[in-house]
């Protein structure tokens, strides 16, 4: 069965569809969906514009019910969503239910913050008059997703889009239709007047550009390469729309002396590996002072060697295949670069053959990289890292923000004095101590700076910034 977008309320065919294939085990089809067209996509624009002004004045109890019942469902079938999850994207079937879950809780969290909608009353700077401040939503919200979060992205842009009254036209990424599908079928179910919400799987050249050339889309929100966040970006100034962001990471875990090194290596392998490496907030720069240089690259060989690479949905899997063939080239393309580039290539590398077909890698670490080589500066998006040695914290600080990006940025140490200083100086939206760079919590700002990311702040209460418009009215008294 051909699963369908949603344009208007009504699930629609499309002439074309497409197979969602397993990286785990490329016999294995996850499922067939429609792919929407140019056309398609500016009928679901259409109709989000056609349902946003009664959308837009509902009751906030309509709205706190639907993401509230989304939420519960969502959670209730947390272990079905999170296999379809491992399936289609290859991260294994603990990470696939743990995304699950907090997809669940990012729709139980706005759900809640549409009962504390609220503005500010002020006295004029003139006498008898009174200056309210209030938030009002902007229109179609035109929501553009990638791969590696299937689930999560997703909810956190639709349920704040959907808390403060805007309507949506969301196009996920080609390659992870599921997930996707799964909570839009959840939220039409959930009670959404037709129109608020519609789905329109397809071409990102296709649907995605459909939707930057359209006038009648008031905001874009993005997570995606570099490159089409520029596209993004130069069409939303063309349409004067609002646009927000989410691209590359390079970020830097630094390693000092006087860190407890058994931290300090769980952390960088969940950093580097774990997701296959596939996150925007993953470390590939692993920044190590002289001192404990050579005991870290040990014990990171060690704990290498214990990982377990595998079927997505194998129990005891830790890290599951690539996420598909043209993702495994670059991979392997920037293994080639770092030894061209004079980096020692100490652990991994290789293509791993297992039971099913699938695009398994092994985990790999350079060593002696520095950070001009193009290992260092680009992002990779696989479970490649490079270390870096440096002689102290002041070069580890210079090298760690020393990168066109600015996503997240981590440190290994017991010093107070370092970690207070790193927290204050790292130039990146994200700061860790003694824990991965990746890994966030669902109800508090996610976001970059530099190329990472543009605009204001996702998740939490922050995301209120992106999805209202503020309005300032003065009354006579
Ligand atoms: P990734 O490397 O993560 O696939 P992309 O930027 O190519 O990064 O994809 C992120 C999202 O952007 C996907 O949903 C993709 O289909 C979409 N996309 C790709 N090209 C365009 C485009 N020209 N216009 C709008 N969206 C696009």
């Amino acid at each position: 069965m051909v699963q369908k977008n949603l344009i208007d309320g009504e699930w629609i065919a499309g002439s074309e569809a497409f197979r969602n294939i397993n990286p785990s085990d490329t016999n294995d089809v996850v499922g067939e969906y429609a792919r929407a067209s140019a056309e398609d996509a500016r009928a679901a624009i259409a109709a989000a514009k056609a349902a946003f002004p009664a959308w837009s004045r509902s009751g906030i109890l309509e709205r706190h019910a639907i993401l509230r019942k989304t939420a519960d469902e969502i959670l209730a079938r947390k272990d079905e969503l999170g296999k379809l999850l491992s399936r289609e994207e290859g991260k294994t079937l603990a990470e696939g239910i743990g995304e699950t879950v907090r997809a669940g809780q990012i729709f139980d969290f706005f759900a809640g913050e549409c009962l504390r909608l609220a503005g500010e009353v002020l006295p004029s700077a003139r006498p008898n008059i009174g200056v309210e401040i209030t938030r009002e939503p902007i229109g179609v919200v035109g929501i553009i997703t990638p791969w590696n979060f299937p689930i999560a992205i997703p909810a956190w842009k639709i349920a704040p889009a959907l808390c403060y009254g805007n309507t949506v036209v969301f196009k996920p990424a080609e390659l992870v239709p599921g997930s996707s599908w799964a909570i839009v079928d959840i939220l039409h179910r959930a009670g959404l007047p037709k129109g608020v919400l519609n789905l329109v799987m397809g071409k990102g050249s296709v649907v995605g550009q459909a939707m930057l050339d359209s006038p009648d889309i008031h905001a874009i929100t993005f997570t995606g390469s570099t490159g089409t966040g520029k596209r993004v970006a130069l069409a939303s100034v063309e349409h004067n729309r609002k646009y927000q962001l989410e691209m590359g990471g390079k970020n830097p875990f630094v390693v000092l002396d006087d860190a407890d090194l058994k931290v300090a290596v769980e952390a960088a392998v969940n950093s580097a590996f774990f997701s296959t490496g596939q996150r925007c907030t993953a470390s590939s720069r692993l920044i190590v002072t002289e001192g404990i240089h050579d005991r870290f690259v040990a014990a990171m060989g060690e704990r290498m060697k214990g990982l377990v690479i595998d079927d997505a949905l194998k129990a005891g899997t830790q890290i599951g295949p690539v996420v598909d063939e043209s993702q495994l080239n670059q991979d392997t393309d920037y293994i080639a670069i770092g030894r061209q580039e004079g980096a020692k290539l100490a652990f991994g590398g290789e293509l791993l053959k297992r039971d099913t077909p699938g695009f398994y890698l092994q985990p790999t670490l350079f060593t002696e990289a520095t950070n001009a080589m193009r290992i260092s500066r680009e992002e990779i998006f696989g479970p490649v890292a490079s270390v870096i040695r440096v002689k102290d914290y002041d070069e580890a600080l210079i090298v760690a923000n020393d990168t066109p990006f600015g996503l997240s940025s981590g440190i290994a140490t017991t010093s107070l004095k370092h970690a207070t200083h790193f927290k204050r100086n790292a130039d990146a939206g994200m700061v860790m101590v003694n824990l991965p760079t990746a890994g966030v919590d669902f109800h508090v700002p996610f976001g970059g700076r530099k190329g990472s990311s543009h605009g204001s702040r996702e998740q939490g209460r922050y995301a209120a910034e992106f999805y209202t418009t503020v309005k300032t009215a003065y009354t006579l008294a």
